[in-house]
């Protein structure tokens, strides 16, 4: 069966229906193009998503709410010692979300642009021996205008004239800040005493009413969950809801995607996807968008070796796959006299930019904030002191006693990639749908564990000046990083030998497939990185519309 359109009108496929490629499928929609939005996760209401403390996307102990299934959707992992073969609820697995929004459906909705600095790196602080840190092709200005875009048509609560660290915006927030909770006005004073400058922390959630929803209540389950009032815009309830609304748009969930289909002179022509009821469905497309996440965008550009590409489409310069990168996190965790936690959410309230970029010996550096509410499973199994026990009396006493005399604070680091790091596909294992499955190799560069020691030291500092009694923690060692931040592998630059697809996130080699999702990053920032993946599906979509 075949995909049609009525008419002659542009016809675009699109794999993937989170950040970018739900922000991409509204704009090609709404310019009156034929969109087939195909996403392998289901989608998904509140009560589906749930609210389950050990089967979430935040603390996954048993399970995910937003996919993919713990059957047949293995990876392999490996590392120093061995290869594993891995659920998507193992850390090893690099999961961020499989549902109709991706990961917006649950994310924490911290919303940075990301600075000036961040898409020049290597001409900041040159390319350190054995990694891959590199300027992007576009520069901050570049994108400045679809952050913008995106903070106003899917709505971003903030205060615009208290991000010194970036250039004056041309325009503020569509809606002011959250208000600070306790911990915010402890971290506050304890900035101010140290000469740090703080900001409020942008986030995709709306603080009054806006787009016809409701503002935050203030609940404990933000991050890792889905909103009880539908306050947090992800693309499910923006992006997407505006695609279907033009009738240009067909959303089709429980599909897999299993290739890029290409002709016999090498140029796309379409997508195999397995439907929901598991038959195999051809259909054809006049642009493809590869929107699934940076391990499976990359997996599936592999997967689609043709005879004028074996080794994957836009896969000359031996680029697709490689630099997969993440965000290291390091923090550290307070214990105050007194109750920090008020219990008012989503929690994340404050955050110093002081420490990005500017630091001697490092390169590059992080952003700070005040964590989320953390469930108390969540301090129980992650975020104890090293010197109290894990189970029995005193356990049981310390968290009692404790629980909301716990302050965090942590942040993303700006990783420095490394080609080694890398999804490539297995030649043997193969998944329920008899797709060849993601293999993950490599670890960031070493230097990105001298930039977390440092903002690792930054916490610390942070939350003795805010008052606390007793500081834990650990600087984070070399792993593979990529999570639920995965970016990097399809990276965007002018030259074929050194990147995967060009400034608009066209794949070199072809004038008809593109990526539009974190995959094109060069480097990730020292931020969240949705909201840069949102702009950047902004720019290209966009550039599709003028230019097809
Ligand atoms: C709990 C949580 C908290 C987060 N908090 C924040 C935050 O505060 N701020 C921030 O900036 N970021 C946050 N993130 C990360 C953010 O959600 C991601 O950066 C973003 O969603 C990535 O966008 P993407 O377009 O690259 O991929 P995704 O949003 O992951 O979308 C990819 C989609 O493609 C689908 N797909 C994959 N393969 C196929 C296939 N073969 N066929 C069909 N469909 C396919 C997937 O199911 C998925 O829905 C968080 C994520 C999670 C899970």
């Amino acid at each position: 069966m075949a995909f049609r359109c009525a008419d002659d009108c542009l016809r675009c496929d699109f794999i993937g229906a989170g950040a970018g490629g739900g922000t991409a499928a509204g704009v090609l929609a709404e310019a009156g193009k034929r969109v087939l939005l195909l996403e392998r996760g289901q989608s998904l209401s509140f009560e589906e998503v749930g609210r389950d403390h050990l089967r979430n996307q935040r603390l996954s102990q048993y399970g995910n709410n937003v996919g993919p299934d713990g059957e047949g959707n293995a990876r392999l992992y490996q590392d120093f010692v061995g290869q594993y073969l891995v659920p998507p609820h193992d850390g090893r697995y690099q999961n961020n979300a499989a549902t109709v929004g991706g990961g917006t459906r649950v994310f924490g909705a911290q919303a940075w642009r990301f600075m000036p600095q961040d898409f020049r790196m290597a001409s900041e602080y040159g390319t350190p021996e054995g990694s891959s840190l590199a300027d992007w092709p576009i520069t901050y200005d570049d994108l400045a205008p679809y952050y913008e875009r995106a903070e106003w048509e899917i709505g971003v609560c903030g205060h615009a004239d208290a991000m010194q660290h970036l250039p004056a915006y041309a325009r503020p927030y569509p809606m002011p800040p959250l208000p600070v909770n306790l911990q915010g006005r402890t971290l506050r004073q304890g900035a101010a005493a140290l000469g740090w400058a703080t900001n409020p922390v942008p986030l995709l959630i709306n603080s009054m009413d806006y787009n016809n929803r409701p503002a935050c209540i203030y609940c404990q389950h933000c991050v890792g969950f889905a909103c009880p009032v539908d306050a947090k815009n992800g693309t499910q309830n923006t992006m997407i809801t505006r695609a279907l609304r033009t009738g240009n748009c067909t959303l089709v969930t429980g599909a897999m995607v299993e290739r890029i289909l290409v002709s016999d002179g090498g140029r796309v022509t379409g997508i195999a996807y397995h439907d929901p009821a598991g038959e195999r469905m051809e259909v054809s497309a006049d642009i493809v968008i590869v929107s699934a996440g940076a391990v499976e965008s990359a997996r599936l550009l592999l997967n689609s070796a043709s005879r004028h590409e074996p080794n994957g489409l836009g896969n000359g310069g031996d680029q697709v796959g490689r630099h997969l990168q993440g965000h290291y996190y390091p923090g550290a965790i307070g214990l105050f006299p007194e109750n920090v936690q008020d219990n008012v959410g989503p929690g994340v309230t404050t955050a110093t930019c002081q420490f990005n970029h500017g630091n001697d010996g490092i390169v590059g550096g992080g952003m700070l904030a005040d964590e989320f509410i953390l469930l108390p499973i969540v301090l129980w199994k992650r975020k104890l002191p090293p010197d109290v026990p894990r189970w029995g009396a005193a356990n049981k006493a310390f968290m009692r006693e404790n629980y909301l005399r716990v302050a965090d604070v942590t942040g993303p680091v700006h990783e420095i990639p490394s080609p080694d790091a890398r999804v490539s596909v297995s030649t043997q294992m193969r998944d329920q749908y008899g797709i060849p499955i993601p293999h993950l190799s490599g670890t960031t560069h070493p230097e990105t564990v001298r930039t977390a020691a440092f903002m690792h030291q930054r916490a610390r500092q942070w939350l003795t000046a805010s008052g606390a009694i007793k500081v834990w923690g650990n600087t984070p060692a070399l792993y593979l990083s990529g999570g639920q931040h995965q970016a990097g592998t399809c990276r965007m630059g002018d030259d074929p030998q050194t990147s995967a697809v060009d400034r608009w996130g066209r794949v070199h080699g072809h004038d008809n497939l593109f990526v539009m999702d974190g995959s094109v990053h060069v480097t990730n920032g020292g931020f969240n990185p949705v909201l840069t993946i949102m702009a950047l599906a902004f720019r290209a979509a966009e550039h599709i519309v003028q230019t097809w």
